[in-house]
């Protein structure tokens, strides 16, 4: 049996997208700044995409803005608005569990004079609201904060965040890393509050190496990319159509089956949680997310035991296996407050919408065989 739980690394795109993106390059080929017929059938991708994504974030079509994903994403939203902002003020705000394509960047921002506020986290991996509000200064101007951790699935409280942002005497951006969040819970930037939302096609079943970046109208940033002004200027070069159009299908394909299939998932999730907790000296680090599951397995070393299910077929990853392929400790799980030790014990399972209880059981099963095998060689 092969069981693919990874799927917060990446998914499998839908067939359905898969055979569109094919004919988007075999048939639909032009350049959709191009006046003539080919043109404008490109850019009727570039506009359904456009629709089917505003529809899931209920947000107006023109706010959207394609990418090569939520790296490039993450990277414009936080480039853009802290040079946008320079003159006001050079203070940025987000946490200390952020994916790489956000810490890299406030910490790149540093050296050129930024000053970087790493807001703590609670046991579960949730920003404290409290320092935030202390955090708060007259030179703030963006804050960024993710909406769902990749490694444990926390899910942070997006529109309480956005109360305290906006609440401050002056203007400051928000920016939402929503790439775990996206199809799976519920995320409407404008009802939030929220300025700026970045996600990524291939966590949904779309193509990889595409994404996306909202920007609230009214919202000025400044573009990381120049060129030839496609999308408004704010993104220049030509549009990567058949992913544009793949990613907007995927986005329509999660969306419209959004509830039923996290609560599927959910369900599954709580299920394969009941099995895996009734091995001895395991602990559960998992959030509120219905598609992530992080278990700590004491005295085992996360690689030792990825490999050994990856023997049995099974696939899953030790800390966040999509921002590095250098295996370092997760900062996420260190500032929960776990042990160097514990962190190096942790192994993430990610269901998708194709997951099955027999392969859960399956996995539980085979964890269950090979830690207390692996067990035995722990020193005490
Ligand atoms: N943010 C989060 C929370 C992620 O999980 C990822 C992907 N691992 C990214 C950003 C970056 O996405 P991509 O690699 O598709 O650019």
């Amino acid at each position: 049996m092969e069981v693919y739980l990874d799927n917060a690394a990446t998914t499998k795109a839908f067939d359905e997208v898969t055979e569109l993106m094919v004919k988007v390059l075999k048939e639909d080929f032009g350049n959709p700044s191009s006046l003539h017929k080919k043109g404008l059938d490109a850019e009727h991708y570039i506009r359904d995409a456009k629709d089917n994504i505003a529809k899931c974030l209920k947000c107006e079509p023109k706010e959207i803005y394609f990418t090569s994903g939520a790296t490039e994403s993450n990277n414009m939203a936080i480039v853009g608005a802290a040079k946008a902002k320079a003159r006001l003020g050079k203070h940025i705000i987000t946490s200390s569990i952020e994916h790489a394509s956000v810490k890299n960047v406030t910490e790149a921002l540093k050296k050129e004079g930024y000053e970087i506020t790493y807001l703590p986290v609670d046991e579960k991996g949730i920003v404290r609201l409290d320092e935030l509000q202390k955090s708060i200064r007259e030179d703030t101007v963006l804050v960024s904060i993710m909406a769902v951790n990749n490694e444990v699935g926390a899910v942070q409280p997006i529109e309480e965040i956005a109360k305290i942002v906006k609440g401050a005497d002056h203007e400051i951006i928000f920016h939402v890393d929503g790439v775990q969040a996206f199809g799976k819970i519920p995320i409407y930037p404008k009802r939030l509050g929220v300025d700026l939302l970045s996600a990524s096609g291939h966590k949904f079943h779309g193509p990889k190496g595409t994404g996306f970046l909202f920007i609230r109208d009214g919202v000025r940033i400044l573009p990381l990319i120049y060129g030839g002004n496609q999308q408004s200027g704010m993104r220049s070069g030509t549009e990567n159509v058949p992913g544009i159009a793949g990613l907007g299908l995927a986005a329509k394909m999660v969306c419209e089956t959004m509830d039923e299939t996290s609560a599927r998932m959910g369900k599954l999730k709580a299920e394969f949680l009941d099995m895996i907790m009734r091995l001895p000296d395991v602990k559960n680090n998992s959030g509120d997310a219905p598609h992530i599951v992080s278990i700590t397995f004491d005295g085992v070393r996360s690689e030792v035991l990825l490999h050994a299910l990856e023997d049995k077929g099974i696939y899953v990853s030790s800390g966040s296996a999509c921002s590095s392929n250098k295996p370092e400790l997760s900062g996420t799980l260190l500032n929960m407050g776990l042990s160097r030790d514990q962190a190096e014990s942790t192994v993430r399972f990610t269901l998708s919408r194709y997951t099955t209880l027999d392969e859960l059981k399956y996995t539980a099963a085979t964890v269950e065989s090979l830690f207390m095998q692996l067990r035995r060689y722990i020193r005490r």
